[in-house]
């Protein structure tokens, strides 16, 4: 977002924060019921495999309490449930009903809804008292969030001392070969095959745009530093297509 917070990136297109959070909201509207479905064909299944390498990085010990921001339809959510243990509790969040409604009832199949609660929440407003979680994590999440800085204070605000804030996005790959591949992949097949799964193709544009113009590997670290998270790292995975952000409140 520029200075004066006139205009945002809705991926390759410059329009207002406010537009930008409706049609962010359309996009996930009309995607939910497939959402599961193209992130599977997508990326081959592999996105399984990102999550649950920031799952294995999370900290989070049987009866301690996360935070998942932007969750969507769960996985991270699920995830985490299930290393909190029935002592602990797990927050799924999203700002979008359509979302979190998927997302709940995948909790309710999985037996995982006993310790999980469910809130709509703007990731830029987190409405919980501060410094109330032992980990926050959000997966493909930040991107579409129209002031990131917010979201970013406002995850570590609800940061315990001594708790983990993880963020696992689409980032920039590390080498030039494996962009242009990607590139060429993501511009040409995506678009076609959301069109086909869930007859938006656009959505699909904007996905592949929107990864565009995120923040590198490095800038997000800056942003997280900025925001007060401390200890901030990152590892690249898939060869950087896919980066996990780590941070503390020491
Ligand atoms: N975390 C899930 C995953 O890894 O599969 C879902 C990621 S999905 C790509 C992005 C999610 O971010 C959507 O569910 C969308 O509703 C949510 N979202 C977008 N803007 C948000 C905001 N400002 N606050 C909270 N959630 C937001």
């Amino acid at each position: 977002m520029n200075d004066e917070r006139q205009t945002t990136d809705f991926g390759f297109e410059r329009i207002s924060p406010d537009e930008k959070t409706g049609r962010v909201h359309e996009v996930f509207e009309s995607v939910a019921d497939r959402y599961d479905l193209m992130n599977d064909l997508m990326s081959f299944g592999v996105h399984r495999l990102w999550k649950r390498l920031a799952i294995d990085k999370a900290l989070l010990k049987p009866g301690q309490k996360a935070l998942d921001v932007a969750a969507g339809t769960g996985d991270l959510t699920a995830a985490l449930a299930r290393k909190a243990g029935d002592d602990g509790l797990v927050v799924m969040s999203d700002i979008n009903p359509a979302m979190l409604a998927n997302g709940r009832s995948r909790m309710l199949d999985d037996g995982l809804a006993g310790n999980t609660r469910f809130v709509i929440a703007n990731a830029e407003s987190l409405p919980f008292p501060e410094r109330s979680f032992d980990c926050v994590t959000t997966g493909f999440g930040l991107r579409n969030v129209t002031d990131k800085d917010a979201a970013l204070r406002s995850m570590f605000r609800v940061l315990r001392p001594g708790g983990q804030l993880l963020i696992l996005e689409f980032s920039k790959p590390a080498s030039k070969v494996i962009g242009k591949i990607y590139d060429r992949y993501s511009f040409s097949v995506l678009p076609r095959l959301g069109g086909l799964v869930t007859g938006d193709a656009d959505s699909y544009r904007y996905l592949v745009e929107s990864i565009r113009v995120y923040p590198d590997q490095e800038t997000l670290k800056t942003m997280m530093e900025d925001a007060g998270v401390e200890r901030c790292g990152y590892q690249n995975i898939s060869g950087g297509i896919v980066a996990l952000h780590c941070g503390y409140r020491v």
